[in-house]
């Protein structure tokens, strides 16, 4: 079998990966391709640039600033920005976006979104709390009208770069009884309120890019509310369904499969470079061959939602892109860890830093980040659905079970 994308794709290819390799800040692509922490800035940068040729927002309507890109097109857009070491698009465009547009009304669509595609608003996502991860529906921060305003008391937890963000889009509970999914409302804060604040949490690789936020007595105007009260929960699943584009992370894969061969040829034994030692080489043929399979995967799926029409996202096989996706990667870490011996196990957190200079504490630069990098994939299989939930998606939509 010979898979071939057409001439228009490929030259559609060739055009993105040439604007990223002409407009990318080189210290940008620099951090990502030596794993290094990204700040604010390289993220926004990038948005601007994205936004001054109008590809910022390629999955929203056209009318909104989207590029009426085929799945096809928005596949190779986002394996080949990934591949040229651009950041990711975050910050809640891909989230909050498509429900402002799908339901906000007219003057919350006029207030966020072209501030949005310009890069001058970040948001976070509150959803989660202590006691709601999984089980997301039994979220217990309320929201008790007063007057012409929510007033907002609880806490949220796990808000990536909180720090970051100018509003938050918050799922609260305004009714008690019925059905925990009942009772949810959506709502759009101001990360400046008074009553609202942020607290960061430290995870395993020496971040800080996730926090916990707590609402005492938070006034939120009824006019930011989005759609119906009591209606969150249907929004909320809308917007999952965008947050799954791109899940299985081919772009990212790539890129990490080309550092393992830079760094198993970087590396040594006895003289002789480990991608020369056939034991190495087989380790990583297959893990090249699982990137292989795994992108036969989602192209397959991409090519059935485009002859399902406009719109069609992957169902349930979603699920597959994710587990199978954030397991290579996590594979792909060890690998690299593995490669450098014991290089790659001191753990230092500064190198990560931004503006670090002072190379590897020890050995050689190309292992200084690696097991920050390690302990940084493990979240990969916790956010977006936890694996064991996607299993169990998996398990109800085909087992039946
Ligand atoms: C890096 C990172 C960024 C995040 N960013 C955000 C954010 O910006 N905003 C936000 O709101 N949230 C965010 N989250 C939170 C994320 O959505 C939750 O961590 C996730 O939903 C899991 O919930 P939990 O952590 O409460 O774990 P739990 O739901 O308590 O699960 C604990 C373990 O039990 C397993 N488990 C739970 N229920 C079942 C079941 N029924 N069957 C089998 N196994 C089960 C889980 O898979 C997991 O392994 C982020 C998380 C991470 C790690």
């Amino acid at each position: 079998m010979k898979f071939a994308f057409s001439p228009e794709l490929e030259a559609f290819r060739q055009d993105v990966r040439r604007f990223v390799a002409d407009t990318l800040s080189p210290a940008t692509r620099a951090k990502v391709d030596e794993g290094r922490r990204l700040v604010k800035s390289d993220y926004v940068d990038w948005y601007r640039i994205l936004h001054a040729k109008g590809w910022i927002t390629p999955g929203w309507p056209v009318e909104h600033g989207g590029t009426d890109w085929s799945p096809l097109e928005r596949y190779i857009f986002e394996e080949e920005t990934a591949l040229g070491g651009a950041p990711p698009v975050t910050g809640g465009i891909n989230m909050i976006g498509p429900v402002l547009i799908a339901f906000g009304t007219p003057e919350q669509k006029a207030a966020y979104l072209p501030a949005m595609r310009r890069g001058d608003l970040w948001w976070a996502q509150g959803f989660s709390e202590p006691g709601a991860g999984s089980d997301l529906a039994s979220l217990a921060t309320r929201a008790v009208l007063d007057g012409d305003h929510y007033v907002v008391n609880g806490t949220k937890i796990w808000q990536t770069q909180a720090a970051y963000a100018d509003m938050m889009f918050a799922l609260v509970r305004t009714r008690f009884e019925g059905k925990p999914q009942e009772g949810i409302t959506l709502l759009l804060l101001d990360m400046n309120s008074p009553g609202l604040s942020i607290q960061p949490i430290r995870t395993i690789d020496g971040g800080q890019e996730l926090y916990q936020c707590f609402f005492d007595n938070v006034r939120v105007p009824v006019e930011n509310r989005v759609g119906a009260d009591g209606k969150g929960w249907t929004y909320a699943k809308y917007l999952l369904g965008f947050e799954r584009h791109g899940i299985a992370g081919i772009g990212h894969a790539k890129r990490q499969m080309a550092r393992i061969k830079r760094v198993a040829a970087a590396e040594h034994d006895r003289g002789t470079r480990l991608i020369d030692l056939p034991r190495w080489r087989d380790r990583i043929a297959l893990l090249e061959i699982e990137l292989m399979a795994l992108e036969c995967l989602s192209l397959r799926l991409i090519q059935e939602s485009e002859a399902k029409g406009a719109g069609a996202g992957p169902g349930v096989e979603a699920s597959i892109l994710k587990i199978r996706g954030t397991e290579l990667r996590q594979d792909m870490f060890e690998l690299l860890t593995e490669l450098t011996g014991p290089y790659g196990i001191p753990f230092d957190e500064e190198v990560m830093r931004d503006g670090w200079g002072n190379g590897a504490p020890v050995g050689p630069a190309h292992a200084a980040t690696i097991a920050s990098n390690y302990l940084d994939s493990r979240k990969i299989s916790i956010y977006g659905g936890a694996n064991e939930i996607q299993r169990n998606v998996l398990a109800k939509a085909i087992l039946g079970v």
